[in-house]
């Protein structure tokens, strides 16, 4: 079995001695003073319990049993990735192996002290139990455990993912812990606590680390950059905090990215670019652009974010979370926002946008963010759903047109058409100025109606079908991205046979057929039929083709929705009646259906 002392990621890196070797000649060019910051996580390391950032509770019951010599001889940290289990055990070897003697201040300066910080002393073993979960390897690590420890007074195991055990594993796990020899101490870690037997449960002394919190990470970031010198924005922090989830090791892994992807600095702009996510500043710039129902602002917005080439389910992500920050400040408003950098900006928008019309925004975005890959491209189904949260806002009658079911222009002044109007069998309506009739809406929105293409299922097999009459079907809902989907929106199905697939694409479109996007939908169509696929491109006309594509029927499917929405302006008899007693007429231009 393969028991190896901590991992020696203290022992000086390349790093190290290229940065002396500069020296020595009087001379650093910048690129090594970035280089000194790639091992952050590294090199603050907590090395002794005083530096340790939160998960007080754990620290507490360690300390007490240092220094009172009571420790307990087995623990169970209880917790997720990168709170500071491992750390735990290495400030422990070190406070239990100190020549100085058994304390919760080890003197960090023996040579036992050294080597642990170092990772290599012999005495903290680590396993990781994912990997190593047969019984012959647990009885060769317990058979290790009668001996004495080699260096220091006590011999520290850190079994990492504990769960992972298999039960003879833990039984023979189990036999140690009934009598454990003084000289052993066992810290065990686990994602899952649930999964372990109640018996060695009984035998720990458990602990739950807890994700550490915004403040917390972002605390301790801002003082390490001020040790380093380095420059930084604090709301930059605050979004790396977020992006860690509670995890201090993934906060300090992307301050390293950030720091050089800054040139040394770490600012917002850098930041939210490396993430990938908006600026708070955009985000507030855009919801303050739909609250304010500034229809013109909004499209700007969508623009300029499409200028630089954002992603858009991201950009939908972020405003989801945005809407919940909102959410929880209207409903829960003294809950502790202290660690929110734009505290006033939020508490303002809360204030101008009632919880209902919130959660209404939050639907829109998350069902916007679904139907995304169904748009036309992104850019216009990111636009549709903010279009859709201003066409739910309430506003004035003679306000600018947002998006108006129909505009009737009579002879005085434009008048906004506020009759429900019947598309495909629904009504709904708009843009009445009253809040409370958002649940309807929120309904309406919530179960969009099903596109006319049909459903075949598949019967009789197990394997997946594909045919001319479930193409459209199955292409839908395969989850591809920009060209891909682009590609598969445009062909038309063939025939497919043993391995092909044979598609038809129309020669004014065949520069669709990239080797990427055809190699892409091949691995996306193989993985749906469970085969390896080939597909093969016919190029034959409009009029050539048999089959429909996805597109062609969309866009027939528009013009279909269009027509009714036509109609049903037409026909309905409030417009008429307006016509006559004011000699309106309808602005054809203006009719937009409501899917
Ligand atoms: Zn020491």
């Amino acid at each position: 079995m393969l028991v190896s002392p901590s991992d020696p990621e203290g022992s000086s890196g390349a790093f190290g001695l290229e940065r002396r070797d500069l020296a020595g000649v009087g001379y650093r060019p910048i690129m090594v003073r970035y280089m000194s910051y790639l091992v952050l996580a590294r090199k603050w390391r907590p090395k002794n319990f005083s530096e340790v950032i939160g998960q007080q509770h754990v620290l507490r019951a360690l300390i007490n049993g240092l220094d009172q010599d009571r420790l307990h001889h087995a623990f169970l940290f209880a917790g997720t990735r990168g709170v500071g289990k491992t750390t735990l055990a290495r400030i422990l070897a070190k406070s239990l192996n100190c020549e100085q003697g058994v304390s919760s201040t080890p003197c960090g300066e023996c040579q036992s002290c050294q080597e642990v910080d170092a990772g290599r002393f012999v005495d903290l073993i680590e396993v990781d139990a994912a990997s190593r979960t047969k019984v012959d390897d647990t009885r060769e690590l317990l058979d290790n455990v009668q001996y004495a420890p080699s260096r220091g007074r006590y011999k520290v195991y850190l079994i990492d993912e504990v769960h992972m055990l298999s039960t003879s594993s833990f039984n023979a796990l189990l036999k140690t812990l009934e009598e454990p020899p003084p000289h052993v101490k066992f810290l065990f870690a686990t994602t899952d606590p649930q999964k372990l037997p109640v018996t060695i449960l009984s035998r720990c002394l458990q602990f739950n680390l807890r994700r550490l919190d915004v403040t917390q990470i972002s605390g301790h970031l801002a003082n390490i950059l001020q040790q380093e010198s380095v420059e930084f924005e604090q709301e930059a922090l605050t979004e790396i905090a977020r992006a860690a989830d509670g995890s201090m090791r993934d906060a300090l892994s992307l301050l390293d990215q950030a720091i050089s992807f800054g040139a040394g600095t770490v600012h917002c702009e850098h930041v939210n670019q490396m993430l990938g996510t908006l600026s708070q500043q955009q985000l507030h710039t855009l919801i303050s652009a739909l609250v304010t129902n500034d229809g013109p602002s909004v499209l700007e917005q969508s623009y300029e974010l499409a200028a630089q080439g954002r992603d858009f389910t991201k950009v939908l992500n972020d405003l989801l979370a945005m809407l919940q920050r909102i959410a929880t400040l209207q409903l829960v408003p003294d809950l502790d926002h202290s660690d929110d950098t734009d505290h006033e900006q939020l508490t303002l928008v809360s204030q101008q946008l009632s919880p209902e019309m919130v959660q209404l925004f939050y639907q829109i975005a998350l069902h916007g963010k679904r139907d995304l890959p169904y748009a036309a491209d992104p850019k216009s189904g990111f636009e549709m759903t903010l279009l859709r949260m201003l066409s739910f806002q309430p506003k004035q009658i003679d306000q600018k047109e947002a998006i108006p079911t129909a505009i009737v222009d009579s002879a005085k002044k434009p008048v906004k058409i506020n009759q429900p109007v019947s598309v495909k069998g629904t009504e709904y309506q708009q843009n009445t100025g009253e809040s409370k009739r958002t649940d309807q809406h929120a309904q309406g929105i919530a179960e969009p109606k099903p596109t006319k293409i049909v459903v075949t299922e598949a019967t009789g097999s197990d394997k997946p079908q594909l045919n001319a009459s479930n193409w459209l079907n199955i292409i839908s809902n395969l989850k591809l991205t920009a060209l891909t989907r682009q590609l598969a929106d445009n062909s038309a199905f063939i025939a497919y046979k043993g391995e092909k697939i044979t598609l038809n694409i129309t020669p004014e479109l065949a520069h669709l057929v990239s080797e990427k996007a055809q190699q892409r939908l091949e691995s996306v169509l193989g993985k749906y039929l469970e085969q390896t696929i080939k597909i093969i491109f016919q190029q034959n006309t409009v009029q050539e083709q048999s089959t429909a594509t996805l597109a062609a029927e969309r866009s027939e499917q528009t013009n279909i929705n269009q027509q009714r929405a036509t109609d049903s302006i037409h026909n309905d008899p409030a417009i008429d009646a307006m016509r006559q007693a004011f000699g309106a007429r309808v602005i054809e231009s203006t009719i937009k259906p409501l899917t």
